[in-house]
């Protein structure tokens, strides 16, 4: 078995230390005679599996008690639907920053519930950096202004958090979720696809504060309203079960490894090996300016498209997979989610220079 650097912008790498839990515990889980795939979801062996992920998930990232954690289905997209169905409800107003595609996304959906504003852009230059605002620039009343904490496609992120006075802050953190320490009583609502840095795709993960529920517009489909979850703690209807039982084995490989601080001292160590060469090196270029630089998505050029394609290509020969950028911008992008190992990044690094040498 040869496994490769997977650089995927999501689905993503799983740690190999879950995944051989994940295999050992395939046709049995404990002793119940059954894997976790074929186990009901009304079992207490499964009842134990969910509570202990949202235990963990509690701890790992500090979640105050006055928030509610909902394992859903549908993506982070479904979440643009919901948050305005569910939050746009006292003005029918939200306000977006938008920066990158998903950012854009989330507001598209929005306008169709109510007035939504996009109060800064970055479109200008490709979403290569995010657009600074104060305070002033958001509507005092409006329900909630949205953000894409950090913007997979671009590879930017936001290292502070808007001023947003006491408007609620409502983020998507689908590519940052449990890359380092948040606080999350700054927000009303946070959500993340699990498949970048959680678990195989398939379960959603919502942390809202419990007085932003139970509002819904009253066009709100039952399956689309937090109320619905947060009664039935995440089980009105079959949560994605095996996916969540993964997103604990990754908790508990988070909190072995020291919790999110360690994570993100790990994260900014891989982070600066491949910025410090881009930012030394004579042919690849980053793309992001450096103060709103991501550190789990790393987008960059040579500035010839011809290279870039001969790039990716001789990089997944030689065991380097998925490293070309997304479709919109082109060029390549290396994701270093939480479970590249830094050898992952020291050898891409290694290769990137003999290309340089033999490209230049
Ligand atoms: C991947 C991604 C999404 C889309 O997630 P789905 O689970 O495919 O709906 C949304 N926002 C961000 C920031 C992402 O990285």
């Amino acid at each position: 078995m040869a496994r490769v650097y997977n650089f995927s912008a999501g689905p993503s790498m799983l740690p190999e230390e879950v995944l051989k839990t994940a295999a050992d515990e395939m046709l049995e889980y404990g002793a119940t005679g059954q894997s976790v795939m074929e186990m009901s979801h009304r079992s207490k062996e499964y009842d134990a599996i969910i509570k202990q992920a949202e235990a963990d998930l509690r701890e790992v990232m500090n979640i105050p008690d006055n928030y509610e954690v909902l394992f859903l289905q549908g993506g982070a997209s479904t979440q643009f639907a919901m948050v305005p169905l569910n939050l746009m409800n006292k003005n029918k107003k939200a306000d977006f920053i938008i920066t990158g595609q998903w950012a854009n996304k989330a507001y598209k959906e929005a306008a169709r519930y109510g007035n939504a504003r996009a109060v800064a852009s970055s479109a200008d230059k490709t979403y290569s950096y995010i657009p600074k605002t104060t305070a002033d620039d958001f509507d005092r009343d409006a329900d909630y202004v949205h953000i894409c904490m950090n913007n997979t496609i671009y590879g930017t992120k936001y290292h502070t958090l808007p001023d947003v006075g006491d408007i609620p802050l409502v983020a998507d953190i689908s590519s940052c979720i449990l890359s380092e320490p948040i606080d999350v009583s700054k927000f009303a609502v946070l959500y993340a696809g699990a498949q970048k840095n959680v678990a195989p795709a398939g379960v959603t993960i919502v942390i809202i504060r419990k007085d932003f529920i139970g509002n819904a517009m009253d066009i709100t489909p039952t399956m689309l309203n937090y109320q619905t979850h947060a009664d039935n703690d995440s089980m009105f209807n079959t949560p994605p079960c095996y996916s969540i039982y993964i997103a604990g084995l990754v908790l508990k490989w988070i909190k072995k490894l020291g919790g999110l601080e360690k994570m993100k001292e790990i994260n900014e160590k891989k982070a600066k090996i491949l910025y410090d060469f881009l930012d030394n090196s004579k042919l690849f270029k980053g793309t992001v300016v450096p103060e709103d630089r991501s550190l789990m998505n790393v987008p960059f050029i040579t500035g010839s498209d011809e290279l870039d394609a001969k790039f990716v290509a001789e990089a997944k020969a030689a065991g380097f997979v998925n490293l070309k950028g997304h479709r919109s911008v082109g060029g390549m992008r290396a994701s270093i989610y939480n479970a590249m190992p830094i050898e992952g990044v020291e050898k891409l690094v290694e290769f990137m220079k003999k290309f340089e040498e033999e490209n230049a």
